[in-house]
């Protein structure tokens, strides 16, 4: 019987974020056999049922035997166990949309069936929730000293407010320039590595990258330039953002909560992850044989 090959990418990348969160399978059976005293077989019946916790991938309560950076690691931080001692756990974190739902629940609908490789969570999120964290990787991920982060911000908004796996290849060849247009068909629309944008979704790019500058560059800098609240405020209206987005408040401060709300509203709404144990099991599998034919 061939079992059919489990992919992501039937899911937008944009809409994905994994994370290798390693362990020291040594530090795990020495805490059940030297510090609980089990029996090796006690031990790897315990361990065949370990998953870590969300807090260990996001790097939160990240903690013994789990640690980051496997791969350039020869030696466990915590024991100093040779790397032939490591697994590795993949994480695969889905922030839901409706434009790919349906995929999303066909791939879940095949994971389900394979519940001993994989783990399923789907932990409560509110949108703001989903929003600040998706704000957060952004930031993470973005070199503020480098020429073209306002480039690379704006794309990543775009992947966001339209996820679609043919965002790969629109950019193979690399964007030059993101531009307003008045005539785009639908949102965005590619020609000639130049990107073109709808008001709505140029004002979102605004928004988004005036929000990052303000926390790491003490200063709202965008496409636009550097400007104070309320020249930005008159900008997005001259662009024609809050007509587009159908906000028309008189208060520069109500219509910015607004247009943000707008931004976290049209977003993902759930969130879904898969941890893949695929590696682990079988490594620990290997670990015990060993073990136990000693
Ligand atoms: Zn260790």
């Amino acid at each position: 019987m061939k079992s059919s090959e489990i992919s992501f990418d039937v899911i937008p990348a944009s809409a994905v974020s994994e994370t290798r969160l390693t362990i020291c399978l040594k530090c795990a059976f020495d805490f059940f056999t030297k510090q609980l005293q089990l029996a090796p077989r006690t031990a790897y019946t315990e361990l065949r049922k370990h998953v870590p916790e969300e807090s260990d991938f996001n790097g939160a309560s990240t903690a013994r035997p789990h640690f980051f950076d496997g791969d350039a690691l020869t030696h466990c931080p915590y024991c100093n166990g040779a790397k032939r001692w490591f697994a590795v756990f993949t994480a695969y974190r889905v922030d839901a949309h409706p434009a790919f739902e349906k995929e999303r629940k066909k791939l879940w609908a095949a994971l389900k069936k394979k519940e001993d490789r994989y783990t399923l969570w789907h932990p409560e999120r509110t949108q703001m929730q989903i929003f600040s964290e998706w704000l957060e990787r952004l930031k993470r991920a973005t070199d503020f000293a480098s020429d073209d982060w306002l480039l690379q911000v704006a794309v990543e908004t775009i992947k966001r407010a339209a996820p679609s796996n043919d965002w790969e290849e629109v950019l193979q060849s690399g964007v030059q320039r993101v531009q307003l247009s008045r005539q785009v068909e639908g949102d965005w629309q590619v020609e000639n590595r130049w990107l073109y944008v709808s008001p709505a979704l140029y004002g979102d790019v605004l928004m988004i990258q005036h929000l990052l500058s303000r926390s790491q560059l003490h200063g709202g800098l965008t496409f636009e330039g550097r400007l104070t609240l309320q020249e930005f405020m008159k900008r997005l209206r001259r662009i024609g953002y809050f007509e587009a987005r159908q906000i028309q408040g008189d208060d520069a401060y109500e219509d910015f909560e607004l247009a943000i709300q707008r931004i976290v509203d049209s977003g993902p709404a759930a969130v879904y992850y898969a941890v893949d144990r695929g590696d682990y099991l079988e490594k620990l599998k290997s670990v015990y044989e060993k073990k136990r034919d000693k």
